[in-house]
């Protein structure tokens, strides 16, 4: 029996597959599509995204194929007058910036990641039903040699907005389906705006967006009424949505890819369901305005993927898997409730116009809010402090606390970030180590903290700090307490299996 079937080799899937291989898990990826897509898509990588895919060492491929964008600025479209500018140089990440680049491109370094970790992925392998009971799922396939059944432990379903996945387990999407549609361009477009900038254009008429790629390239979107069905926009609608709404600085060339793209704006209530978990488009859905989405579903995965490692390998209970729900779940629904806000903010006019650009001025002139409006569109401000992951032990000093982000300070001899790319657990260690291999055993790798890093944690004297693989900090603690260890992992996480050295 296969451990785990992923449905989608999307961003998530991909991301999900890696993860799952890196930490030993045996992963089959299937994809209905006979071959990726070529349609650009989710357009934009965030910082916390950023900081989970390093792990998985993709970072310089992607770099390599997209352009680094220094902020996004809010501009009245009519007249061209910035509203506010968030800029991504003082947020706290290694990655103080947002990378453009096409979906095809991320999905391209995934695939070929996860070929590296001996990842097959299937295209033109589409799921049609599946049944599950206590020890597995029963799945049929339709693949070009006909259909084929096979049991697998678990099903991760990516399978994106028209989720097959989500369907067959009998959940549905709950929120607004306004039915709103954007009219999108990947095109080369001539403009003298500065291209390290993604802006957003506010319009009566519905916004305009402008992401900035490689060289001449962008990907331009703008929110329209509703279109013949089966129809797209021409390059000469587009020029003219551009000339109306984007102050007439844009000229548009070269179409790639030109398409009308209907959202709306949901989320399933439940992300587990028994041996099958909905991550990314399966499990929420919404506006493009912020560019949350595809970053949403990566963390899904990140978050995902190594509960399930652990449960998939007979590790740990699989109760563990409920809280992928109670951890990213909350996340989803900020998301969903935060873009659409944010798509009716830029649409707003009237007296609602005048109250958002008061609102804009004062971002854009207070410089902390402009830092913390920054800080919440890279994701980097996502915590699970509430969740019962998170245990912090003995006195908290100020610095990092359990739930949070793994601090990754400057001046470290090797950043977290590098320790992170090792599979498993990182047990940060302020004090004597002995004891603590034994407990972790290849659950993961113990490392003595530097000074810089005692700092992050507020430690002046002894502590430990159990970052989890997804980057995010289990528990923290102000002594170096084998036993408190090994009752985390066996009470907290639920590990069955003892850590073996
Ligand atoms: C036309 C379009 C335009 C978009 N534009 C933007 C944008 O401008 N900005 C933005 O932020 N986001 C955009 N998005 C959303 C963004 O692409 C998603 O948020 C992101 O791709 C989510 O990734 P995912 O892996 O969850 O799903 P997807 O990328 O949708 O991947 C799902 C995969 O599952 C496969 N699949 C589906 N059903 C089955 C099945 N039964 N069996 C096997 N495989 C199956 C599909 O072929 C697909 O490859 C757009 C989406 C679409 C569809």
């Amino acid at each position: 029996m296969g451990d785990v079937l992923v449905v989608g080799a999307g961003p998530v899937g991909l991301t999900a597959a890696c993860q799952l291989a890196r930490l030993g898990v045996g992963v089959r990826v299937i994809d209905a599509l006979p071959e990726p897509t070529t349609e650009s898509r989710a357009v934009s990588i965030h910082a916390r995204s950023m900081e989970m895919l390093a792990a998985l060492g993709v970072v310089p491929r992607l770099e390599s194929l997209g352009r680094r964008i220094a902020a996004l600025e809010i501009v009245d479209g009519p007249t061209g007058d910035t509203r506010a500018r968030l800029d991504f140089g003082g947020i706290p990440s290694r990655y103080p910036y947002l990378l453009d680049i096409p979906q095809p491109d991320t999905e391209a370094v995934l695939a070929a990641r996860a070929t590296e970790l001996g990842v097959v992925v299937e295209h033109g392998v589409s799921l049609t039903a599946l049944t599950q009971d206590d020890t597995g799922v029963d799945v049929t396939l339709a693949t070009p040699a006909g259909e084929q059944t096979a049991r697998v432990g678990w099903v991760v379903g990516a399978d994106g907005g028209h989720s097959t996945t989500r369907r067959l387990v009998g959940a549905h999407l709950e929120g607004a389906f306004h039915g709103e549609h954007f009219a999108m361009a990947d095109v080369d477009v001539a403009t003298d705006l500065d291209r390290d900038t993604i802006r957003m254009f506010a319009h009566r008429d519905g916004i305009g967006l402008l992401f900035p790629l490689r060289g001449d390239r962008a990907r331009i979107m703008f929110l329209v009424g509703t279109p013949e069905p089966g129809t797209a926009p021409s390059l000469a609608e587009v020029q003219a949505l551009a000339d109306a709404r984007m102050d007439g600085r844009v000229t548009v060339s070269n179409p790639r890819w030109l398409a009308y793209f209907e959202i709306h704006h949901a989320q399933v209530p439940q992300y587990r369901h028994g041996r099958v978990l909905l991550a990314g488009d399966a499990a929420h859905i919404h506006s493009p305005a912020g560019a949350q989405g595809m970053n949403t579903g990566i963390q899904d995965a990140a978050n995902l993927a190594w509960k399930l490692a652990l449960v998939a390998q007979g590790r740990a209970d699989a109760s563990l898997l409920d809280t992928y729900q109670d951890e990213r779940h909350p996340v989803g629904a900020t998301v969903v409730r935060g873009t659409t806000v944010l798509t009716e903010v830029g649409t707003a006019t009237g007296a609602k116009a005048a109250v958002r650009d008061a609102a804009l001025f004062v971002v854009g002139h207070v410089p902390a809010l402009g830092a913390a409006a920054a800080t919440t569109a890279a994701e980097l401000r996502v915590h699970h402090r509430d969740s019962v992951l998170s245990v912090q032990h003995g006195h908290r000093h100020h610095g990092a606390r359990a739930g949070d982000h793994a601090p990754d300070p400057e001046g470290t001899a090797v950043p977290v970030e590098e320790l992170l790319a090792r599979p498993g657990f990182l047990l940060l260690v302020r004090g004597a180590v002995d004891g603590l291999e034994a407990v972790l055993g290849d659950l993961g790798s113990v490392v003595s903290a530097d000074d810089a890093v005692a700092a992050a944690y507020g430690w002046g004297g002894d502590g430990m700090a159990l970052v989890r693989p997804d980057g995010y900090l289990g528990l923290v603690a102000d002594t170096v307490d084998a036993d408190l260890l090994r009752r985390y992992l066996t009470e907290t996480l639920r590990v069955t299996a003892p850590a073996r050295v």
